[in-house]
């Protein structure tokens, strides 16, 4: 099947809508935010419940872009602030967690709220602890069935919890948390769960003090004996025995189907993020009269040219990756590989081109007057959650390779 890039009208449409909230709304506050570390932005707030998330005004019909659209709107509101769009109130990755893991009635329940008029709430999803973060199947947090109660009861502790604040506090968010029914069961034991905020047994311990996305609550809760419904447990709560000659389960690999749609997402983020720098360093530097020659003959460009160049082309790359991975998606191909591909080469990207923008500005690019040396400590971020580079780099190893993960870690 042919794959077609050419943006559709109606990405367009949102591509502008998106780049004027970033624009107008974004932009003037991204340094205060930074500056006051997990204060709420309440402005933006707001604005993003009120108007931001009804989308462009005259919304047309779609065109079947779905996944595509989030990413243009993930790009936008990034290049705007990558910090203030994970502290937008919605479901975000627990969302994401919910459509992967949960059945029908699931997605229903949980995820209408945030559909609502009431007051803005938030969704996270909560895997990472102490020892268990790119091995996400070390988790320690335990979920067991309380007979009597008829509730399951969960006790661990996570850490690193985007939006995690929110989610936990506000009535109305919800935190998904994964937990093991089965320590012996290995991977097939981990399970999802939805905790709605202020479940008792679940408590913020605090948020977490960053180098970059410092607007964003990045939060550490514990669970102890947090009594949560049957029917919180997300699909099924059967436990597949772990069998040496496997890898893997379906429960586990299911919960896992949650980074093929947020994966691409964070490499659009991170697209985002990159274009902000290197539109501003270009628009700088051709204030001061450089003016990139893309049709003179390679030995006559200038380091400076060259290098924007190749700013460029690494953007352009990871953003196509990126289209590719949700084109697959849109139409029910196993993306896999793509989804990972997408999220090492963006990761990678936007923490060069951001480096980059800071070295080409001089002294100025390390200032804190403008906001490129906020990006550059933003940009990292892409590089570490929702899958590290290496470990991102490893899974297309295994799907190129057709390596079992037990052989190629
Ligand atoms: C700002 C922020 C927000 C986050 N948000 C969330 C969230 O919302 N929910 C959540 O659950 N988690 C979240 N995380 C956690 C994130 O997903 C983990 O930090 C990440 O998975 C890496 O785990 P780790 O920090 O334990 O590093 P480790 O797994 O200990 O890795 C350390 C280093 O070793 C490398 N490495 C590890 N294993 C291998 C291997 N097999 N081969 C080669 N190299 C390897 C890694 O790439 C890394 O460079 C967030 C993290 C940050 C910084």
């Amino acid at each position: 099947m042919p794959i077609c890039f050419e943006p559709s009208e109606n990405s367009e449409i949102s591509k502008r809508h998106y780049n004027q909230i970033a624009r107008e709304q974004m932009r003037p506050i991204s340094r205060k935010y930074d500056e006051e570390e997990h204060s709420l932005p309440d402005e933006w707030v707001d604005f993003w419940w009120r108007t931001g998330r009804q989308g462009p005004p005259s919304k047309l019909e779609s065109e079947g872009d779905g996944m595509i659209t989030v990413c243009i709107q993930a790009e936008e509101i990034c290049w705007g602030d990558a910090a203030l769009y994970l502290r937008m109130p919605g479901p975000a990755l627990g969302g994401s967690a919910v459509s992967a893991a949960g059945t029908k009635e699931q997605r229903n329940r949980f995820l209408s709220p945030f559909r609502g008029d009431g007051h803005p709430i938030w969704g996270a999803m909560a895997i990472t602890e102490a020892n268990a973060g790119s091995d996400a199947a070390a988790i320690q947090t335990t979920a067991d069935f309380d007979d009597e109660t008829q509730e399951w009861v969960l006790n661990g502790s996570k850490i690193f919890c985007t939006a995690g604040e929110g989610a936990a506090t506000v009535d109305g968010g919800i935190v998904v948390v994964w937990a093991t029914v089965d320590k012996s069961a290995g991977r097939g034991g981990i399970k999802s769960f939805v905790v709605p905020a202020n479940t008792p047994g679940m408590r913020l311990i605090g948020c977490e003090k960053k180098l970059g996305i410092r607007a964003s609550d990045t939060a550490t809760l514990l669970f102890e004996d947090c009594h949560i419904p049957k029917d919180h447990l997300l699909g099924s709560a059967e436990v597949k025995k772990r069998d040496p000659k496997k890898t893997g389960d379906k429960g586990f690999k299911g919960a896992m189907a949650t980074f093929d749609a947020s994966r691409p997402i964070v490499a659009a983020m991170a697209v985002g993020v990159g274009r902000a720098a290197l539109d501003f360093v270009k628009e700088e530097l051709e204030r001061q009269g450089l003016v990139v020659r893309y049709d003179a003959p390679p030995r006559e460009l200038t380091a400076i040219e060259r290098d924007l160049m190749e700013m460029e082309a690494e953007l352009q790359a990871a953003r196509l990756l990126t289209w590719r991975a949700c084109w697959m998606m849109n139409r029910g191909k196993p993306n896999n590989l793509e989804a990972s591909m997408a999220k090492a080469k963006a990761g990678l990207a936007v923490t060069r081109i951001t480096q980059k923008a800071v070295e080409l500005l001089g002294a100025s690019g390390y200032s804190r007057k403008i906001l490129v040396e906020k990006w550059m400590r933003d940009a990292k971020v892409n590089d570490i959650f929702e899958g590290t580079q290496q470990i991102n780099q490893l899974i297309v190893a295994r799907r190129i390779l057709d390596y079992p993960s037990a052989m190629l870690r």
